[in-house]
This record gives structure tokens, sequence and C-alpha cells, in this order.
């Protein structure tokens, strides 16, 4: 068995692969980008070819800055972090765009939440990851509500409800998939990017979707770091080295 990669293993390699990729054809680009622009004038005749390359780079380098998000395990740092002020953090980042599309964020928190051990940034492009598939999913207004309660001892669970055009059962199961996207401007890469990102703490995503809206939920264990870390060193049998 151990010639064979775990799954989680091998999503960390490509992730990892890619956000390297990501980092590497974003210098050139970016300097493409820069001559382009000192170019414009040359495209007197035709804009629209001008356009077509300028839009076609936007969508390049917004794919590039998604996949660089991915978890590379180099630059997560996992503190214990109070639950509800990260999701008050991300819905606050997002309440323009909701209003702008008449979209309202109901919020429904336990009283006392336990705190929960996790990389911030990460877990917040997840959170918006959700939110705004939701928003998206709700062209002529609707609601999302979000839901942070307590399982068990030690486990958080979230929620995020939307009342939007919900996902057809045979699109459901690859909605994961890397580039899998029903948008035009989309690039699919939300939901496997926030998939990567709960593996690395050993959470789970489930997703149930009707006609009448989606649910998203996540299951995260509040201090994962517990089951791997070593036994503190004062707990240890005084054993001598040699
Ligand atoms: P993108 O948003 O760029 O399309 P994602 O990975 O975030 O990529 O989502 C993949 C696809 O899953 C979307 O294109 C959409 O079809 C579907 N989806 C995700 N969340 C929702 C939702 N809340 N409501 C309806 N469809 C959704
Ligand atoms: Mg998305």
């Amino acid at each position: 068995t151990e010639k064979f990669l775990l799954q989680s293993e091998k999503l960390l390699i490509a992730g990892q692969l890619a956000a390297g990729i990501a980092h590497e054809v974003r210098n050139p680009l970016t300097a493409i980008k820069g001559f382009l622009q000192l170019l414009e004038h040359n495209f007197k005749d035709d804009k629209s070819y001008f356009e077509i390359i300028c839009s076609e780079i936007n969508r390049i380098e917004t794919i590039l800055s998604e996949l660089l998000t991915l978890a590379k395990p180099k630059n997560m740092e996992y503190k214990q972090n109070d639950i509800r002020q990260l999701l008050e953090e991300t819905i606050t980042l997002l309440d323009t765009e909701a209003l702008m599309n008449s979209v309202e964020i109901k919020t429904l928190y336990d009283a006392e939440l336990p705190e929960l051990l996790c990389d911030e940034n990460q877990l917040k492009q997840v959170f918006i990851n959700f939110i705004k598939n939701s928003i998206e999913a709700m062209p002529n207004g609707g609601s999302i509500t979000v839901e942070a309660k307590q399982q068990e001892s030690n486990y958080l669970q979230l929620r995020f409800i939307d009342t939007g055009c919900g996902i057809p059962e045979d699109l459901l199961k690859k909605i994961e998939e890397p580039f899998f996207t029903t948008k035009e401007k989309g690039t699919g890469l939300g939901l496997m990017i926030s998939k990567q990102i709960i593996e690395n703490h050993h959470g789970r995503i489930q997703y149930r979707s009707t006609g009448n809206g989606t649910m998203v939920e996540l299951t995260l264990p509040v201090n994962h770091i517990d089951s791997i870390k070593p036994p503190r060193h004062e707990h240890l049998p005084q054993y001598r080295l040699a």
C-alpha cells in the first residue's frame, strides 16, 4: 500500500504543483500585459482585438490567482480563531456585492461556540467561495442563511443555505472537479480549492440541493492538530537516549 498515494496526498501534490505553475506563469503574464498597454495606440483601427486580448489576459489572471490560493502547507498558519468573527468579517467583505444583487445575508449562531484551530485566510477563502456561489445562484435576489453550531464536544458545523437555482442532481457529483463550471465567466476552481482547504483541516463538506436552493454543510474538528501532535514533553517517561 505504500506504493499508492492517498487521495488526499495526491490532491496536496496537485495543489502544490498548480500553485507553483501559477506563480511561474504570473510574472511573464504581468510583463505581457504591461507591454500590451504600451501598444494600445497601435490598435487604433480595431480596438476590439485589443479588448479581446485584455479580457483574455484578465481571465488568465483570475485563474492564476485562484490557483495560488491552493493550500500550500508552508504558508499555512494554524491558530485558535473565533469562528463567529471569521464569518462576520467574510460577510462584511461581501456586503456590497450581496446588496447589489438584492441578496440578504442572515446569520444564526449558537450563543457559545468553541474556538477553532485553523488558518484564518484559507478558511475565509472557503467562506467567500460558498457565499459568492450563492449570490451568483440568485440573479433575481434571495437570501443566504449562515449557521454555526457546535456538534458533540469537538466539532463545529457551519451551513450556508441559499434560495438560489439549485444544482441538478447529475451535476452535483461534478461540482468539485477542477474547471467544472456552469457560468460564462466561472473558473470552476472555487469548490475544488475549498475541498482541498477543508481536507487540510480534517473536515468535510456536503452539498444538498433542490430546485429551491442549495445547502453547503461544513463539519470541522475544533482542534484537528491534537490528534497528530506528539504528546507534550513533560508527559513523556524519562528515558535516556544511549
Ligand atoms: P465557479 O463558481 O467558478 O463556476 P465553483 O467551483 O465555485 O466554480 O462552482 C462550480 C459549479 O457548482 C458552479 O459553476 C455551479 O454550477 C455550481 N454551484 C456551486 N455552488 C452553487 C450554489 N450555491 N447554487 C447553485 N449552483 C452552485
Ligand atoms: Mg465559485
